[in-house]
């Protein structure tokens, strides 16, 4: 049911695994079902992804099936834009929902038939007193609630209220149906839980059929129920619900019996996890779109250059516990790193250059020499790289007077052009504000390939591209988008990383990356792994910088 590969799907136990696998053992059920259960009010971010693996890999490893089912009850902030990146997120990443998908919306009519049920059985009411009321007379953490005037309203007149609620005849927020329960409970979910509100808007997928929309307390447990979902696996906010959940269950004549587990939610230093904040950024301008490579989101990190593969090890590593943590985003670079050292081609590319003429090189000649495209894997075979009189290297690469330990090129020290030749620095070249524009080198000819017949050493080899045969491109370095580790979601437009995109103008690269349109990432050596962004134009190249080569990470984070 997924194209995860099996090595994958051998992951480690836990608490929920654990549960599945004792209620399979012990019969209590003949196969497990799942689902993932989306609001289709954003686009889905690392957190999700969490969920996602937990869910399909369950249903994978136990050899059930797990749904996508879109939780779309509230549709002043829902749209199929939403709905469509979600389930290509989904597949993305290697679920499949083979004919699980559905939707809460679709069972709108049966909510609404349960919710008379409940009227009938005097479990329910509709309740006149406006939002303020309602939240005055709820009580507190330390005081039981009051109930409402209306609660004790007869089962014929709640019956023709909450129609006329359905009919649209009152305004928005006029009325809600409550369930009759316990405003003295402990658990403030207890204390009449809304099931349904008023709301003249226009849904998706329903248009204006409806005006008024079920809660999410009321629509989730009997959605499960309805799909015969076994394990309802959510995250640790949903644990105060679930007595609320189990009521439902018991009081309503509903064909299955799902029981809900709440594991701990991804959390990550230097992001914040929230649609609604993530939104808020998009909204905002703070970044190019949902799909900004900057973004935590599945359709940034894909734009970034991170393999699904990545994700799912990162998701691996992790696991899943019953207690709040925060994930060090260096977990995340790890994943990345170690998936794209072992599949990325390398390449080379010059990201900020500097014009190195090699003065006993013929002119107009030009030679090709041959670039290994992995190292460890041979079978990704060689690509020709041309040599020519004027190259470009790192700007980074050259001191004119070098500081201690500096063994890379300044004037009068020999190093090696990686796959070419030996050069040495003979004069450098000044604008008349004193920039070094360019150096002036001469090559060893014996030492093609990048070895001397002599056996004499270089202490440094450095990268280059033929100043006449590569291609320009715009280079995007990503940094956190926010300064601080734990973000103040509240506040998250104060607290954004002022250098969280740095723009390379003037890169150039290896003509061999030009061809082809291909998003596989590849390594640029001796930078980091990089991925052709959409937006590149026939002659304008734009690659992201995917990961860096090391860790840079911890010592940032130490400094900041
Ligand atoms: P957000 O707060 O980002 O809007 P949400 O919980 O409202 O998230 P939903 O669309 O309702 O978003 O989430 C779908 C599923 O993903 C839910 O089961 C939810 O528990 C799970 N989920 C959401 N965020 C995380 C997270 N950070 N870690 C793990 N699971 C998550
Ligand atoms: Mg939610």
């Amino acid at each position: 049911m997924s194209v995860v590969e099996k090595t994958e799907t051998e992951a480690g136990r836990d608490f929920i695994r654990d549960i599945v696998a004792g209620d399979l053992a012990a019969g209590r059920h003949k196969s497990v079902v799942t689902r993932f259960p989306p609001e289709p009010n954003g686009y889905l971010h690392i957190g999700h992804a969490k969920s996602i693996c937990l869910n399909f890999g369950i249903a994978q490893e136990f050899g059930g099936r797990c749904n996508l089912r879109f939780d779309d009850t509230n549709p002043t902030k829902e749209e199929q834009e939403y709905i469509d990146a979600i389930q290509a997120d989904v597949r993305w990443l290697g679920f499949d929902w083979g004919n699980g998908l559905y939707y809460a919306s679709d069972y709108f009519e049966r909510l609404y038939g349960w919710a008379q049920d409940l009227i009938r059985a005097s479990s329910a009411y509709v309740d006149d007193q406006s939002q303020d009321e309602m939240r005055a007379a709820r009580g507190t953490l330390t005081e039981p609630g009051k109930n409402s005037p209306f609660r004790d309203r007869s089962i014929e007149e709640n019956l023709d209220l909450f129609g006329r609620m359905r009919a649209g005849e009152f305004p928005n927020g006029a009325r809600v149906l409550r369930a009759k329960i316990d405003m003295a409970s402990g658990n403030i979910n207890l204390r009449d839980p809304v099931l349904y509100r008023i709301l003249h808007a226009s849904h998706p997928r329903t248009g204006t059929q409806w005006t008024i929309y079920p809660s999410y307390d009321f629509a989730h447990g009997q959605s499960d129920a309805i799909e015969g979902v076994t394990h309802s696996i959510c995250t640790l906010e949903f644990e105060d619900h679930r007595p609320l959940y189990d009521w439902f269950i018991e009081s309503l004549s509903v064909p299955s019996r799902p029981h809900q587990y709440e594991f701990a939610r991804l959390n990550l230093t230097y992001t914040v996890l929230s649609k609604r904040a993530l939104n808020g950024l998009v909204r905002g301008g703070h970044v190019s779109g949902w799909d900004d490579p900057r973004m935590p989101t599945l359709a940034g990190l894909r734009r970034r250059g991170v393999p699904p593969e990545a994700l799912r090890d990162f998701i691996k590593r992790i696991g899943v516990a019953k207690a709040n943590s925060l994930v060090d985003l260096g977990v995340l670079e790890f994943s990345i790193r170690e998936h794209l050292n072992k599949t990325a081609q390398r390449r080379m590319a010059v990201l900020r250059p500097l014009k190195v003429v090699i003065e006993n090189y013929p002119e107009g000649k030009s030679e090709e020499l041959e670039a290994v495209n992995h190292p460890d894997d041979a079978s990704a075979g060689t690509r020709p790289v041309r040599f020519a009189r004027e190259i470009f290297i790192e700007r980074d690469d050259f001191m004119e007077t070098p500081v201690k330990k500096f063994f890379r090129l300044s004037p009068g020290t020999e190093v090696r052009l990686r796959y070419a030749f030996f050069i040495t620095c003979r004069e450098v070249v000044k604008n008349a504000a004193g920039e070094v524009t360019e150096l002036r080198c001469t090559y060893d000819p014996a030492t093609r390939g990048g070895n001397a017949p002599d056996g004499r050493k270089v202490k440094a080899t450095i990268h280059w591209v033929s100043a006449a045969d590569s291609v320009p491109a715009e280079v995007r370095l990503y940094n956190p988008l926010f300064s601080k580790p734990e973000p103040d979601v509240a506040n998250f437009a104060t607290e954004l990383n002022p250098k969280s995109l740095e723009v390379l103008a003037d890169a150039r690269l290896e003509p061999v990356l030009a061809g082809g349109n291909s998003p596989e990432p590849v390594q640029f050596e001796r930078q980091g792994y990089f991925a052709r962004d959409p937006d590149s134009k026939p002659g304008r190249l734009v690659f992201n910088r995917t990961v860096g080569l090391r860790d840079t990470w911890a010592k940032v984070s130490a400094s900041g």
